[in-house]
């Protein structure tokens, strides 16, 4: 039997790591020594009071039951305390927080409450795939903002055509930047909610990476600059901050009417996480700090290892101040990213994700995740120079 897909699923753009991925599997069943620096996945396991904290909440069977749509209110309550020491914005919780199950979940969702058929998003390019899959499975358009090197991979707000704007709903913002590893200062969300405002856009920042810095550097929230408040909305997640990638659980905040339309969606799909996820939840915010301080110390240890690596081998790669990625442009002659991942994963068994798989503007590019531990990470360099 055949069966047609909806227009929205042969909208979705084509999932561009599809031979890299295929030639990965190729490699590790051939039983070859990869070294995997393409997913954005810590590689150490989730804290051990967290863990604990999950064992102790399943032992209380008022967890076992359907969550609460919004979150529970301990949960809740802990976020607006984090948010208020952690960024100096007070943020009500009742009605300006509310539970995600990761940050994908709501970040895949919020179109649904905003975007018309023919709408448009604007997206920075590269970026984080949901904010395009979102908006298309919405039956919204998207319009692809530019993120390059000579604007420090902000996107020029000034290009975008006033015809545009007049479609526009949502505009994504996500600094530290996934891919480009890049950040922004106070004056760009200060531009952002002005702009914001004279168009009538929704600013939705994903702030993923707000914990993952370096040098001593503390990423900023958009909600903190005069009138974000108004206009937009912050997604956060506690997979980067503290390892919990699999737990899938994270929160959005700000504007109060963005919150509770975001919250009428997923209460028509889903019910809620699951609330012992969410009372570990609590232990996350409660032990962040200390954990993240060792956790950056790690990652800026390997960052140091790889970028001094690349660059003691000729390529042309900055240091970035937050996330856990490098993103560098190609050593040259090599200019199509693809082409430059297959050849380093065929030829020195290094997986690196090619910078054309999170939008056009990020050909020229690789993303190299800082996953693995500093030996493998000098073994990788030795391995690159050698065929290169
Ligand atoms: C990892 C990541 C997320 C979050 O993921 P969840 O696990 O769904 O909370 C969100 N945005 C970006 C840019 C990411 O890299």
């Amino acid at each position: 039997m055949q069966f047609e897909l909806s227009e929205r699923l042969t909208k979705l753009p084509p999932y561009l790591f599809v031979e890299i991925d295929k030639a990965k599997r190729k490699a590790l069943r051939e039983g070859k020594d990869i070294i995997d620096l393409g997913i954005g996945d810590p590689d150490e396991g989730s804290p051990k009071e967290v863990i604990e904290s999950l064992y102790k909440a399943l032992q209380d069977s008022k967890n076992h039951h359907y969550p609460l749509d919004q979150g529970i209110s301990s949960f809740r309550k802990r976020i607006a305390e984090w948010y208020s020491s952690r960024f100096g914005v007070a943020l009500d919780p009742e009605k300006e927080i509310l539970v995600l199950i990761g940050s994908k979940e709501g970040i895949g969702h919020m179109p649904l409450a905003f975007v018309n058929p023919g709408d448009v998003s604007l997206v920075p390019d590269p970026c984080y795939p949901p904010y395009k899959g979102g908006t298309i499975l919405a039956g919204g358009r998207i319009h692809a903002m530019p993120l390059l090197e000579g604007n420090n991979f902000l996107p020029d707000l000034k290009k975008i055509k006033e015809s545009t704007l007049k479609k526009a709903r949502i505009l994504y913002i996500n600094y530290p930047n996934n891919p480009t590893s890049a950040v922004c200062e106070k004056g760009f969300f200060e531009d952002v909610a002005l702009f914001a405002k004279k168009y009538g856009l929704i600013v939705a920042h994903d702030a993923a990476y707000s914990e993952v810095a370096f040098d001593g550097y503390k990423p900023d929230s958009f909600l903190k600059v005069n009138g974000a408040m108004d206009v937009g909305v912050e997604f956060h997640s506690l997979s980067k901050t503290c390892n919990m990638t699999g737990w899938r659980i994270g929160f959005v905040c700000g504007n109060e009417k963005i919150i509770s339309a975001i919250g009428k969606v997923k209460s028509n799909i889903d019910s809620g996480a699951f609330n012992a996820i969410q009372m570990a939840g609590i232990t996350a915010l409660d032990i962040a700090e200390r954990h993240l301080k060792r956790m950056n110390a790690v990652y800026q240890e390997r960052r140091d290892a790889l970028v001094d690596g690349l660059n003691s081998i000729g390529w042309k790669t900055k240091k970035p101040k937050a996330t856990f990625y490098a993103w560098t442009s190609l050593p040259r002659p090599y200019k199509s990213s693809i082409k430059f991942a297959g050849k380093v994963l065929n030829e020195a068994g290094i997986v690196i994700t090619p910078g054309v798989g999170f939008g056009e503007s990020g050909e020229g590019y690789v993303r190299m995740a800082l996953t693995v531990s500093v030996e493998r990470i000098k073994e990788a360099v030795d391995r690159l120079k050698k065929i290169i």
